[in-house]
């Protein structure tokens, strides 16, 4: 069904549990970039919360095929609590390298 996607905000690196990981094991709530650790409490609270919009969107899909009810899909979105967050190394080099091509560009239009 769906996915959680946990983004962190030491590195900027993100990362997907699915259903089918064992995600009682420390790597699915382990940054797999720079090794962050979230909680075990605190991701036992968040695997419940997810079960909880699991278990709805279930309810919904039978409303759909057993009842005929126009399909509702549901998805979670984080708030932008953090509006500086940082991004991923890779993501400022991508970045930086669009600059640098940005202003190439210019450059020989400007000739
Ligand atoms: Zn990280």
């Amino acid at each position: 069904m769906g996915r959680l996607r946990i983004h962190c905000d030491n590195c900027g690196g993100e990362w997907d549990v699915y259903h089918r990981d064992d995600w009682k094991k420390a790597s699915a709530r382990t940054c797999p970039v720079c090794g962050e650790s979230i909680d075990p409490g605190t991701w036992g609270g968040v695997l419940r919360g997810f079960h909880e919009l699991e278990d709805g969107s279930i309810e919904l899909i039978k409303d759909h095929t057993q009842y005929h009810k126009t399909l509702f899909t549901v998805d979670y979105i984080s708030d932008a609590m953090y509006p500086n967050r940082k991004e991923s190394r890779e993501l400022r080099d991508i970045r930086e390298d669009l600059e640098g091509i940005k202003r190439t560009i210019t450059a020989l239009f400007s000739i």
